[in-house]
């Protein structure tokens, strides 16, 4: 019988494809890959750095494996192994750690599935992760994330991704072509494109070989997939070729999601974004001058450093105005071996809680006025396989979340709908339509 290999993933949807292509090493190797509760042999956990008390979920679900298969081999991979392998090994049970470096080679690192007194380590540094492994997930049909870039050459000030994850590096073109080629034949309808810095693509050992543009140009023209979504992308990177290109693009969709992080250019200065919010204001205008339906989302941090009352109402009123759908909201925390940890000015944690609470509600607010300018439009909805409440849901080629009445047969296909009314939950309730939407 095969050995039985469970996944536990944190963090990112870039963490989510690297598990999955994790998964397809071992299934090459002869494992059967099973859920958590399954009792498997090996249990790989994928952490994140950027997750609130990394240690102590990774602590947590390592107590869980074990109660559940007390003689399983625990690996423990991603960002928060590179920066804390020591940490890392040194929670109970835990057999391996493997770094940024050593992730994709995990299959041969796993000789022997005894379980160890104590954790081996296998860890370069991270400027020892400078190979593009090239990933995607698979398991839920309708929708893969391609990684085409991994790593980070900026240096935001309160960000460890770039310590965690090493040098900015891409696939190539060509590559992700056939990828995302593969994805189509296997009848995933959508991609989502991923990268740590997804503007920066086109770095290959240091050197820039092509632009992000080249890419997106590249897989439009990928036949079998129908739709293609920019996960996110910086806003000094986000050119008007790619704005002007998806505007007419067969598959790219009307969608953004754009990092700003803050609306006072004096807090840009302190996280040393490249970029000042007039900038940030004039890409989402040229993007909704070409798309006027076009989502766009934005990340935000509050409570960094040295945000002060005025800082954090420039960010409020800069967000108020501006034509954008909804916000992620992150609560800055301290973060160690990074300047922003450093710098005076700590805003405490009652005010940051009450300045996220304040985006959270202008989010729900952005979101509601989004929906609003989409009713009686009609949408491209790409049906889910979920069921609540005897209900499925899916999103429209621009992100309008929809649901509708279950029906097995509707799921992972595209339809064209009327989108009618914003349901009690927040949902858009649909009919059918007959048109033919063309994005
Ligand atoms: S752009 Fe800034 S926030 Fe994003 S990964 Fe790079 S360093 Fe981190």
């Amino acid at each position: 019988m095969n050995k039985k290999v469970a996944f536990y993933t944190l963090g990112c949807k870039l963490n989510y494809s690297e598990t999955s292509s994790i998964g397809r090493l071992f299934n090459q190797a002869g494992f059967d890959t099973v859920e958590f509760t399954n009792t498997p042999d090996v249990y790989v956990i994928n952490t994140c750095s950027v997750t609130e008390n990394a240690d102590k979920k990774c602590k947590k679900i390592v107590k869980e494996a074990l109660k559940i298969s007390p003689q399983a081999y625990i690996t423990i991979v991603g960002c928060y192994a590179q920066l804390k392998p020591k940490e890392i090994a040194e929670i109970p049970g835990v057999d391996m750690v493997l770094g940024a470096a050593e992730k994709f080679q995990i299959v041969d690192y796993i000789t022997d599935l005894t379980k160890n007194p104590k954790a081996v380590v296998y860890n370069q540094p991270v400027s020892e992760a400078n190979e593009f492994v090239p990933s995607y997930s698979f398991g839920d049909r309708t929708r893969t994330f391609l990684k085409v870039q991994d790593g980070c050459d900026y240096s935001c000030t309160f960000c460890t991704i770039p310590l965690a994850r090493g040098a900015s590096r891409s696939n190539t073109i060509e590559h992700a072509v056939e990828q995302a080629k593969e994805i189509a034949e296997s009848g995933v309808k959508e991609i989502v494109l991923t990268g740590v810095n997804l503007g920066d693509f086109g770095i290959r050992n240091g050197k820039r070989e092509d632009r992000f543009f080249d890419l997106v140009q590249a897989l439009d023209e990928v036949e079998g997939i129908e739709r293609i979504r920019i996960s996110s992308i910086e806003p000094n990177l986000l050119s008007d070729d790619i704005i002007e290109f998806v505007s007419h693009s067969k598959r790219f969709v009307p969608h953004f999601h754009i990092p700003l992080q803050s609306g006072s250019n004096k807090i840009l200065g302190l996280m040393r974004r490249r970029y000042r919010r007039e900038l940030y204001a004039e890409r989402v205008n040229k993007i909704k001058q070409l798309m006027p339906d076009c989502c766009i989302g934005v990340d935000v941090i509050v409570g960094f450093p040295g945000e002060t009352r005025e800082d954090f109402l420039d960010t409020y009123n800069f967000l108020n105005e501006l034509n954008v759908s909804y916000l992620h909201v992150f609560t800055y925390s301290e973060r160690e071996n990074t300047p922003a940890a450093e710098m005076g000015g700590t805003v405490p944690g009652s005010t940051r809680a009450d300045r996220s609470k304040m985006l959270h509600i202008l989010s729900d607010k952005k979101r509601r006025a989004f929906y609003e300018s989409q009713l009686n439009k009609t949408g491209h909805v790409l049906f889910e396989g979920d069921v609540k409440d005897g209900y499925m849901h899916g999103f429209t080629h621009n992100y309008v979340k929809v649901r509708t009445k279950y029906d097995p047969v509707l799921v992972n296909e595209i339809k064209t709908v009327c989108l009618t009314a914003i349901s009690p939950d927040g949902d858009v309730e649909i009919t059918e339509s007959d048109e033919i939407l063309v994005h």
